[in-house]
């Protein structure tokens, strides 16, 4: 095999280059691979100059965008990440060059993260958290603390993300409703809605965890009237993309206690500036995009490509081909 692999300084943002290379050098053997010079000191916001990348690239794996693959002669970029929002899918279509991404590995770290933050809000661990901070022994009330078991978790999206919350809800005993597009049952998930249906779909939820993709279909999707139709006893999970909700209506819901709380992974934009009301609400716990942090992450991605080089060479249709 004699693919050409240029591995994209932005995958620093997850995981070290180098790493990335060594794992790749094992899933596809006979490939060349190599980590394109990202200038200075590289690193995750490192872009790369094209004059050094030469043409002899045939696929890039990156994490950002950047607009000289449009021209590289590629015929193949891999984004390791799940979501391709940035990615300009009708240019790439037009050139001819395949896009793929990561979508697949990561219902097992984001659904046990997703848990975590459930559990987290039902057993005020968040808050204990803090006051040992301030080394303050401050026990709360129990009636503020709940079991997540028999309480109900609407899943908006029920791609990897939502099936790997899906089911470690039910497995604590959880009652699990989602929304979708197709009616189709899908298992651990006791009611579906069509996204049409949303706010009926949260109206009496304990939980709503958005994992959807974020295009201009979901774009906005969990606005003002969403938020208002969730009890006010409910906490809002995003593990999507920032813009998926409406981040001042969230603050808004926040401040007037129409939902009790949110675990926000993603934000709009990020990193969440410093000035962001939503530091320092009590109810409110903010992860850094960090949900789908997972150490066997470089070596899941390497299965992907591996297995994509090798249906490049025989001409099969690639996996997570999203162009
Ligand atoms: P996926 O492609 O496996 O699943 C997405 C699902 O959403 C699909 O089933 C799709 O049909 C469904 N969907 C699309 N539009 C919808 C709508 N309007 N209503 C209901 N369902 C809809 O992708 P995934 O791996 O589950 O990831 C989903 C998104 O989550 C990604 O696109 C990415 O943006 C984000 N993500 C975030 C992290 C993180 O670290 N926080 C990690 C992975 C993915």
């Amino acid at each position: 095999m004699s693919v050409t692999i240029g591995i994209h300084p932005s995958v620093a943002r997850i995981v070290p280059p180098e790493r990335l290379e060594s794992e790749l050098s094992d899933a596809v053997p006979d490939a060349a691979i190599r980590v394109l010079d990202g200038g200075g000191d590289g690193g995750r916001d490192a872009t790369v100059d094209p004059a050094s990348v030469g043409d002899s690239l045939d696929v890039v794996a990156s994490f950002g965008y950047e607009e000289w693959f449009l021209d590289a002669g590629l015929e193949w970029i891999h984004v390791v990440r799940a979501g391709h929002d940035e990615f300009p899918v009708d240019a790439l279509r037009e050139r001819g060059i395949a896009l793929t991404n990561s979508s697949g590995i990561h219902g097992a770290p984001v659904g046990e993260t997703v848990l975590g933050y459930m559990l987290q809000f039902a057993h005020g661990l968040h808050r204990y958290r803090t006051d040992q901070a301030d080394r303050e022994w401050n026990p709360r009330p129990w009636s503020e603390s709940f079991t997540l078991e028999g309480e109900r978790v609407c899943v908006v999206g029920l791609g990897t993300l939502g099936r790997g919350i899906a089911r470690r809800a039910d497995a604590l005993g959880m009652s699990v409703a989602g929304v979708r597009r197709t009616p189709a049952p899908v298992d651990h998930v006791e009611e579906r809605y069509s996204p049409e249906n949303l706010r009926e779909a949260v109206a009496d939820a304990r939980f709503v965890v958005l994992a959807v993709p974020l295009n201009p279909a979901t774009e906005g999707l969990f606005g003002a009237e969403e938020l208002a139709a969730m009890p006010e006893d409910a906490y809002l999970v995003n593990v999507a993309r920032g813009p998926v909700a409406d981040q001042s209506a969230v603050v808004d819901a926040l401040r007037s206690e129409s939902i009790a709380g949110a675990a926000l992974d993603v934000t709009d934009p990020e990193p969440l500036p410093e000035d962001s009301p939503l530091w320092g609400m009590e109810n409110v716990v903010v992860t850094p995009h960090a949900s789908a942090a997972d150490e066997a992450f470089p070596e899941r991605v390497a299965d992907i490509v591996g297995e994509n080089a090798r249906r490049l060479e025989t001409g099969e249709s690639l996996a997570n081909q999203v162009v």
